[in-house]
């Protein structure tokens, strides 16, 4: 589920031109959760933004991010 920093780019490249999909968009948040340099990237894309907001409507509540955010989390601190 996990995805490198290369695949966010595509998906973040496919975003912009109305290509990712809903789950493409949501592997994306979820590294962006990670990963500061990909989530600064994508910050200048307003349309990702955009898309990123509705898909997090249909994938998950705000407590299910959360918690999968936690795990994330803690599953980076303790590979490191
Ligand atoms: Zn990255």
């Amino acid at each position: 589920m996990l995805i490198s920093c290369t695949q966010a780019l595509e998906i973040c490249n496919k975003a912009q031109y109305d290509e990712a999909g809903s789950w493409q968009i949501f592997k994306l948040k979820l590294h962006h959760v990670y990963c500061r340099n990909c989530k600064a990237h994508a910050g200048k894309n307003g349309k990702l933004t955009e898309l990123c907001s509705k898909a997090d409507l249909k994938c998950m509540d705000h407590q299910k991010k959360e918690k999968l955010k936690e795990e994330i989390e803690k599953k980076i601190t303790t590979d490191r």
